[in-house]
């Protein structure tokens, strides 16, 4: 069982505890993308695990109606066990998926698993019709590249600052040099994609540039906001017309995920804790 303050950001350890909170987010006008929590595993017993518990998700999701896709890191699902293991399961998540009637996300994680997680995503998202998503780092200096890739097929694609701490030879380690790269990728992608971005950012000056941006070019697009991190703000742009979607983690691996929202930053620590002492 997890505690209330964790609560805030992890929606509980079971899938059903999972939807119960995309029934009460969807009535609020927004979409959810459910994580389950693993990564990083080096055999492949439970990366084949975590594969069929997204294939049962996808299953339950269609069950319930509810407007929700899911987002797959690589290491859960085999990447470190090899580039085949990742490749197989992604294929069977993203078929179970798309029979289904689910959209797949696959997240991003650091550099040295950038080329593997396109490639399968380029297969895929091409097989699939732009059922798969992916999502790219404005931190790594080759994202400019890699988009120029990604606008020449289907699928949406979520762009983020980058959550990893990188070596300085290929990624931006200045605050500032990554926002700017942000607003320089946003642009392009709202210039040259046709099937829509995703502006994975909690910044209300990225939030800001993407309507602006909308209205240049007129391509859609959503916002993707985690769990617990300005929900406030979430149920308000979903009321102005925005689409937007909430990550939502869940699983019993929640503790570690828990611990860094809570130390990333003071606001979410009081956040929690206000929202245990019901102030
Ligand atoms: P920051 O640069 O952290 O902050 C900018 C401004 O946003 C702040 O000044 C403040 O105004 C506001 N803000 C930010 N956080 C808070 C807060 N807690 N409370 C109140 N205001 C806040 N990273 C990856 O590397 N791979 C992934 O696959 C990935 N997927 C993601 C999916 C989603 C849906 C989201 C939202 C993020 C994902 N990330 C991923 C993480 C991302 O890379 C960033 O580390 C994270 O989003 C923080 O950057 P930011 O753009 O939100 O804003």
């Amino acid at each position: 069982m997890i505690p209330p303050i964790a609560n805030n950001f992890v929606a509980g350890e079971s899938p059903a505890e999972a939807l119960e909170h995309v029934e009460d987010l969807n009535e609020r006008g927004v979409s959810a993308i459910l994580n389950l929590l693993g990564e990083h595993y080096e055999e492949r017993p439970p990366a084949d695990e975590d594969a069929a518990a997204y294939e049962n998700l996808v299953r339950d999701i269609d069950q319930s109606g509810l407007d929700a896709c899911i987002s797959v890191k690589p290491s859960q699902i085999g990447l470190d066990v090899g580039d085949d293991v990742f490749a197989e399961n992604l294929t069977d998540i993203a078929a179970a998926a798309d029979e289904h009637d689910v959209f797949t996300w696959v997240d991003m994680e650091d550099h040295e698993t950038t080329d593997a997680t396109l490639d399968v995503y380029e297969d895929l998202t091409t097989e699939y019709g732009g059922g798969v998503g992916v999502c790219v780092q404005a931190n790594l200096k080759r994202t400019e590249e890699d988009l120029e890739r990604l606008a020449d097929l289907p699928g949406k694609v979520r762009l983020v600052k980058g959550a990893y701490d990188e070596p300085k030879a290929v990624a931006y380690k200045d605050k500032a040099r990554v926002n700017e790269a942000y607003r320089n990728y946003l642009r392009y992608m709202f210039r040259e994609f046709d099937d829509g971005v995703a502006v994975g950012s909690h910044d209300p000056e990225m939030i800001s540039l993407a309507r602006d941006l909308h209205e240049e070019f007129g391509t859609d697009y959503e916002v993707q906001m985690l769990m617990g991190v300005r929900d406030d703000a979430q149920y308000e742009l979903a009321a102005d017309g925005v689409e937007v979607w909430q990550y939502i983690p869940y699983g019993n691996k929640w503790f570690s995920y828990f611990y860094r929202r809570a130390m990333e930053r003071k606001e979410n620590m009081l956040f929690a804790l206000r929202a245990v002492l019901g102030r």
